[in-house]
């Protein structure tokens, strides 16, 4: 008498090989439509099984995160007022203003699985979803967010990671790029500038607390699948005059990185996130705890260097990959 359950074949959706595919998937929202529509069930009342029972893994909290997401594209497609109801409704406060419930609707689905799960798996789900792509017509900003379309090392010329990389030590997340012998004797002009990794709009300018001190400055940009990452460029000695918000192109460059006391080189300490780290974690505070970890990283980080393309200038990479 209190709830409908839906069983679905398969397992561990969690994981990225044994996600549905995409007709069991809208298999799925059809029926949760229909069934919504004849019981006049709201949204808010749609639980995946491990959302009522802690124990239970399935169906994970990215495949809920879909499911909510596809309801409320649907909801905008069909334009059915009772649905729209059901869908938005719990959205609506005093005024009825039925574009900010829509949007509340979407920023709650957005908001909530962050909460509950973590940047990496969010990363995943922008990718099913779509979802930025959608957030953006909400904003009526229909030409969207500048795509980055190629990532490239953050410095021109010849470098190396000698000292910190990845993971390594423990507890750091970027990579501390240095100069090589090679190119230092064959650049007449040191420039020590930092480049943009990709097309993508700033988010952060300010002072760097990890790591190794500084200015820090943090790019947004969104992949050619829908994910968002987030480039850091820290140890800056100046960061150039950016604007918060504005989009630069691909090789802008950010800053100058700097030579401190315990290094005899310039170096740049350069860091890749998942586009939800910032509403996580960095947006309160731009470095990680003291006691982070591998695990911790990982759920938030990226490899600087798994998504670089190369290419550009003489770019000879001597890191330990990880
Ligand atoms: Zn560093």
């Amino acid at each position: 008498m209190r709830t409908i359950a839906i069983e679905m074949t398969g397992y561990d959706f969690e994981s990225r090989e044994n996600f549905p595919p995409k007709q069991q998937i809208a298999n799925t929202v059809s029926l949760i439509w229909a069934l919504m529509e004849r019981y006049g069930i709201t949204a808010n009342n749609l639980f995946g099984h491990n959302e009522i029972q802690l124990n239970k893994p399935d169906p994970g909290k990215k495949f809920m995160g879909l499911i909510r997401y596809l309801i409320g594209a649907k909801a905008l497609l069909e334009n059915n007022p009772h649905m729209n109801e059901l869908v938005f409704g719990n959205f609506l406060r005093d005024e009825f203003d039925t574009l900010h419930a829509v949007n509340r609707y979407f920023k709650f689905v957005y908001d909530y699985l962050l909460m509950i799960s973590r940047p990496v798996r969010v990363y995943e789900w922008e990718a099913v979803s779509g979802f930025w792509f959608l957030n953006d017509l909400l904003d009526n900003r229909p030409e969207g967010m500048v795509l980055g379309r190629r990532f490239t090392p953050p410095i021109s010329g010849e470098y190396s990671s000698p000292g910190r990389s990845f993971i390594s030590p423990e507890n750091h997340e970027g990579v501390d790029l240095h100069r090589t012998e090679m190119d230092k004797a064959f650049h007449v002009v040191q420039d020590n500038q930092a480049l943009l990794t990709a097309n993508g709009s700033c988010v952060h300018i300010g002072d760097f607390d990890g790591c190794t001190g500084g200015k820090l400055v943090i790019f947004r940009h969104r992949q050619l699948s829908g994910s968002q990452v987030l480039s850091i460029y820290g140890h800056l000695d100046q960061a150039y005059d950016l604007k918060l918000g504005a989009e630069y192109p691909i090789h802008y460059p950010i800053g100058e990185f700097r030579q401190d006391q315990e290094h005899t080189d310039p170096f740049l300490h350069f860091a890749l996130a998942y586009g939800g780290t910032w509403e996580s974690d960095l947006k309160k505070r731009t470095s990680i705890p003291l006691n982070a970890g591998a695990s911790w990283i990982r759920d938030r980080y990226l490899n600087p260097f798994s998504l670089m393309s190369g290419g550009f200038g003489s770019a000879s990479v001597q890191y330990p990959v990880t």
